[in-house]
């Protein structure tokens, strides 16, 4: 059997590597399984490294770039004794103590054991799956407005879907654009009734009913987007320097199915304005368990609420 560790962090974007951070100068030698690479979405580091320039994560007056910061993080936990393996968890058993937690397949033994785990393996925005759609990410193509509508400061761009979070990015984004296109897939928006009047009213913003995305255009930076009708096929072009792709957001929590709460759009359970979920010992930070702000910074935060909260929990049990 493994040795039985007293934190082991899954998933290594700001929350996880935060809370490692943490840890480790508490002096519990966290173990962070990263993740591996195995797609372009979904590789060590997180959403950031899908980032070019970020520039509202406080104590960087310049800006800094996504990946940048966190090979940052990662060297500021390493820095301080927390172990970081590149592999991906297959399995996780959270049913008795210690936790098990398996990586690669077909394993009857677990790979590591943990007093606590603290589950930090985020979400995934969802994407059109267009060609070069990775490449162009953080070159004119972004899926998230607070971050980067700055950038576009008095040009066209678009916006992609009819929920709450299209509309309300592409209010956001009026701030920033002259013009500010909606391609909506259907004639009706899902978004509330409020959110609706608000944007049909603005003046910045146009909607182009039964539209999808069939093309990104430019080279090394988006230039515009070939559309087409969902009602006759029709084409179209638009030519925008900037798309917002906000079609709904995916948390990454198959591996905890029927062993943590959940709510019904699939983020974990906490406790309110703490980290805990169901199972003690069992901590969820970062956007695994926040379906709201979604932000480097809320992330970063609440990874160091799950150490400190970690930390308590080891005290409390061994002095029991
Ligand atoms: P939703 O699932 O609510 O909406 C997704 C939108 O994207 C729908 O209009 C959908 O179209 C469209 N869409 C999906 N796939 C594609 C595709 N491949 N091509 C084009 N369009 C596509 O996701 P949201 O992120 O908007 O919202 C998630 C949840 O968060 C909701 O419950 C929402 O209410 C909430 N939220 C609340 C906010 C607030 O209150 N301020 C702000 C943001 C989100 P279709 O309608 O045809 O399915």
């Amino acid at each position: 059997m493994p040795e039985t560790r007293n934190v082991v962090i899954i998933g290594s974007g700001p929350a996880g590597l935060t809370a490692a951070i943490y840890t480790s100068r508490a002096t519990l030698d966290p173990l962070v399984l990263e993740g591996e690479p195995s797609s372009t979405s979904d590789q060590p580091g997180g959403q950031l490294m899908l980032t070019t320039d970020v520039e509202n994560f406080p104590g960087f007056p310049e800006g800094v770039m996504g990946p940048e910061l966190m090979m940052n993080f990662r060297a500021q936990a390493t820095r301080f004794g927390a172990e970081v393996q590149t592999v991906k968890v297959s399995k996780v058993d959270l049913s008795e103590r210690p936790f098990k937690i398996w990586v690669g397949d077909n394993e009857a033994e677990p790979t590591h054991l943990a007093k606590t785990v603290i589950v930090s393996t985020g979400a995934q925005s969802v994407m059109l799956d267009l060609p070069r759609e990775t490449e162009l990410i953080g070159h004119g193509l972004s899926t998230c407005a607070t971050c980067d509508g700055f950038f576009f400061r008095d040009q066209e761009i678009a916006v992609v879907g009819g929920g709450d979070s299209a509309i309300e990015e592409a209010t956001f984004l009026t701030r920033f654009a002259s013009m500010v296109h909606v391609l909506v897939r259907r004639d009706e928006l899902r978004a509330s009734k409020i959110m609706q009047e608000r944007a049909f009213a603005n003046p910045k913003i146009t909607f182009h009913w039964n539209t999808v995305v069939t093309e990104y255009q430019g080279d090394a930076k988006l230039s515009g987007i070939a559309t087409k009708s969902t009602v006759d096929d029709s084409v179209g072009e638009l030519a925008v320097t900037g798309l917002f792709i906000a079609i709904g957001h995916t948390p990454n929590t198959g591996l905890y199915v029927d062993q943590l709460d959940m709510h019904d759009n699939g983020y974990l359970k906490t406790e309110p304005g703490r980290t805990a979920t169901n199972i003690p010992g069992v901590f969820a930070a970062g956007d695994v368990q926040d379906s709201y702000y979604r932000q480097a910074i809320t992330a970063a935060g609440s990874g160091c609420q799950a150490a400190i909260e970690a930390e308590r929990w080891l005290e409390d049990q061994e002095s029991h």
